[in-house]
């Protein structure tokens, strides 16, 4: 299924037992030991998801979810927080203050990989290798296949991920900095007029099945996606 994933657990036989479950799921997987590490891996790059332990040696697990939290660059992280028996009544806290989800340790790898799934699917939509159908088109991320009917459209990389995450946000209007964001990622400094060479290139390749008119240029604010031709 994919996606990147930290696993910030200080109990290294835990951290590496998580992380061999992950890859094997297709995860790629980054680990640290501690919140210290944890904040050097996010500075090189940003994960899909954080598997965040409760209990860690120097700041909690908590402290750093609300430090994530409260960061422009990582506030929208999805977090799955990992706590003890001993720390279960403390989950509300950790929801409240922005855990997308919590586990109570020990879980088996099935259950895991389950809650990680709906996290990514409900909060990084263009992780999820799931199928997306919308306006006569449909969007299979595995293989990487734009159709409308029968036809098969082809799209390059930049105008595939434009496509996924429209059609997983249809009907509201997105910035061109908002999609720079989404579709470019994290660390990437392009101008935004860049976006519209991409929106043009997009309209292209979905014109032979008149499917161009989908996207609606909002005038003086950016594009929107439309649910239907009609
Ligand atoms: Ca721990």
């Amino acid at each position: 299924m994919g996606g990147s994933i930290l696993v910030v657990e200080d109990e290294l036989l835990t951290q590496k037992l998580i992380a061999a479950n992950l890859e094997r799921a297709g995860h790629r997987v980054r680990r640290a030991l501690s919140v210290p590490e944890a904040e050097l891996q996010l500075r090189e790059v940003l994960p899909d998801l954080v598997l965040l332990d409760w209990i860690l040696p120097d700041t909690t697990g908590m402290a750093f979810l609300r430090r994530l939290r409260a960061d422009p660059r990582t506030k929208e992280i999805p977090i799955i927080m990992l706590t003890g028996r001993a720390e279960e009544a403390d989950k509300v806290t950790g929801l409240e203050a922005g855990a997308d989800d919590y586990l109570t340790k020990p879980f088996s790898n099935r259950e895991l990989l389950a809650r990680i799934k709906a996290v990514i699917r409900r909060r990084a939509p263009l992780v999820s290798d799931e199928v997306v159908s919308l306006g006569g088109l449909t969007l299979d991320p595995g293989l990487h296949l734009v159709t409308a009917g029968d036809c098969k459209l082809e799209l390059l990389a930049i105008e595939f991920r434009m496509l996924h995450f429209f059609m997983t946000h249809p009907d509201r209007v997105h910035t061109r900095a908002q999609l720079l964001d989404q579709v470019w990622g994290d660390h990437v400094y392009v101008e935004e007029r860049t976006v519209d060479v991409h929106i043009r290139r997009l309209r292209q390749m979905l014109q032979p099945t008149g499917h161009d008119a989908l996207i609606e240029t909002v005038r003086g604010t950016g594009y929107r996606f439309r649910r239907s031709l009609n």
